[in-house]
């Protein structure tokens, strides 16, 4: 994953040449004083760049052209320090298409209760001229975040930061590539949806390619690599005894490496950023991949089991967002209940491919049968995820829209060692509870597919799916199903007018 530093953010500060030279020097002072505020605050990942105040709309036009002619820029922050008629917005605004936060602050903290005169009140205006900003973008219908509050409070900060990771995320879809080996799973149908909407929505394409072009890819693989790589397996997991050298199962190893590596190269010939397969389609392959989804995962890539590209697309799209935090990101099936009422729990897991930036200690390394498929035994890692808050989040085609769905939980440890399941898992607990979590979650039509977050917050979500301009619903702490089952209704009426 590349340094978001790399990206910029663009702070534009709007006002208008009544106040006079005087007053616009303080505000491009001010301004470039909070820019450079944010962009040395170590919660904010991106760069943030101080731009001249603008004051009419020639400069303002020509301020959000250049935001969308900068491949660095990946959206603008605007603050209205004094009044900047908001008629001289509209052309711009008109063709911004960057992301747009609107920071809802002002310089001072507190009212200096003994020295405020006039001249105090006609500098820090923001109270009313980021309300006369706000309506025009109410007016014209556009997606932007507010944020109210001191520049330098916290929680202000935080939501910034929040908002620069979706920012981050978005502008990586924007012309991403993602490859499928083989097509969707039979007859399934949450994984499937409209590509060709997809690409117009979030930017991203996605192309098939037969299993057998991969496996060209696999067969050149040297010798020399495999060994590398199997070596790295054995420093980085505990190595069940059979897969190691000299015993019977290591040519699975070595198989498994082959594959990893057929893979990777394949990603990097054609600049893909994530991938699908399914085990409907594994023509030529030995094993389904294991070990290599997983480690491909946690170098950044996206995946998605059985075809399911949306996921593979949103799991890449998380990693980004989450770069240099700690905890990680992975693909993930809710796979099976445990319905005791004293402790309800949900097993995620999947057959193989959970991203290794979950997991709690060392990986294991192994090999065992799987019972779909018709190949040889996989290798996979297998792992426990620790403890704390997370979430599962989905996106799913209605047909006329894209949803996406949060549902926030809470990860417990292990009540028990599961001695004999052979793959990586997680347990958690969906909020409000189990029950009406999960009611919820199907009530929506979210998918068994999900990406797993450990470290993005339910807003970094909303943000990234507001960029996107898609449906967004949480099921959280204070999810009421009646309410619920409203707000679904309600959206599906709002996308019927709008579409
Ligand atoms: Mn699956």
């Amino acid at each position: 994953m590349s340094d978001l530093k790399k990206l910029e953010i663009w702070f534009l500060t709007g006002s208008q040449h009544l106040y006079g030279e005087e007053t616009l020097k303080k505000v491009d002072l001010h301004a470039a004083t909070i820019a450079r505020s944010l962009n040395d605050n170590k919660l904010v990942p991106v760069t943030v760049t101080f731009k001249p105040v603008v004051k009419t709309p020639e400069e303002i036009g020509k301020a959000c052209a250049e935001a969308n002619n900068s491949p660095g820029c990946i959206g603008v922050i605007t603050w209205m320090h004094t009044f900047s008629p908001a008629k001289m917005w509209i052309n711009g605004l008109k063709i911004l298409h960057k992301p747009l936060l609107h920071l809802h602050t002002q310089f001072n903290r507190d009212i200096p209760w003994n020295e405020i005169d006039m001249d105090f009140m006609n500098l820090n205006q923001s109270a009313h001229g980021d309300r006369e900003f706000g309506f025009i973008l109410s007016r014209m219908r556009i997606n932007r975040k507010v944020v109210t509050g001191h520049w330098e409070d916290k929680e202000v900060i935080a939501k910034i930061a929040d908002w620069t990771r979706a920012a981050a995320g978005w502008h990586d879809w924007q012309g991403a590539r993602f490859v499928r080996f083989g097509d969707n799973m039979r007859q399934v149908s949450v994984t499937e949806g409209d590509k060709v909407e997809a690409e117009y929505k979030f930017g991203y394409s996605v192309n098939t390619h037969g299993v057998g072009d991969l496996v060209l890819m696999i067969n050149e693989v040297k010798e020399k690599e495999v060994d590398d790589l199997t070596r790295i397996y054995q420093d980085q997991y505990s190595m069940s005894e059979d897969l190691k050298k000299g015993n019977p199962r290591h040519g699975s190893l070595r198989d498994a490496a082959r594959i990893e590596l057929g893979l990777k190269h394949f990603l990097e010939q054609g600049k893909f950023k994530g991938f699908t397969d399914t085990f409907e389609d594994l023509h030529g392959l030995k094993q389904l991949p294991g070990i290599g989804a997983q480690r491909l995962m946690n170098a950044g890539y996206g995946f998605g089991a059985e075809g399911d590209w949306k996921t593979a697309a949103l799991v890449r799209a998380m990693k980004t967002m989450a770069t240099g935090l700690g905890g990680g990101n992975s693909f993930m099936e809710d796979y099976t209940y445990h319905f005791n009422p004293d402790n309800e729990l949900v097993l995620g897991a999947h057959m193989l491919e959970i991203c290794e930036s979950i997991a709690t200690g060392k990986p294991s390394c192994e090999i065992h049968p799987l019972g779909i498929g018709g190949k040889e035994d996989p290798v996979r890692l297998v792992f426990n995820s620790g403890a704390g808050q997370a979430l599962n989040v989905s996106i799913v085609d209605m047909g006329n829209r894209f949803r996406m769905l949060v549902n926030e939980v809470n990860a417990v440890s292990p009540v028990q060692s599961l001695p004999k399941l052979p793959v990586a898992r997680v347990l958690w607990k969906p909020y409000p509870d189990l029950k009406r979590g999960c009611t919820a979650w199907i009530l929506a039509g979210g998918a068994h597919h999900t990406c797993y977050s450990q470290n993005l917050s339910t807003e970094c979500m909303e943000d990234f799916a507001s960029m996107a301009g898609i449906e967004f619903v949480v099921i959280g702490k204070n999810t009421d199903i009646y309410q619920f089952k409203n707000e679904l209704r309600w959206n599906d009426a709002y996308y019927q007018l709008r579409s």
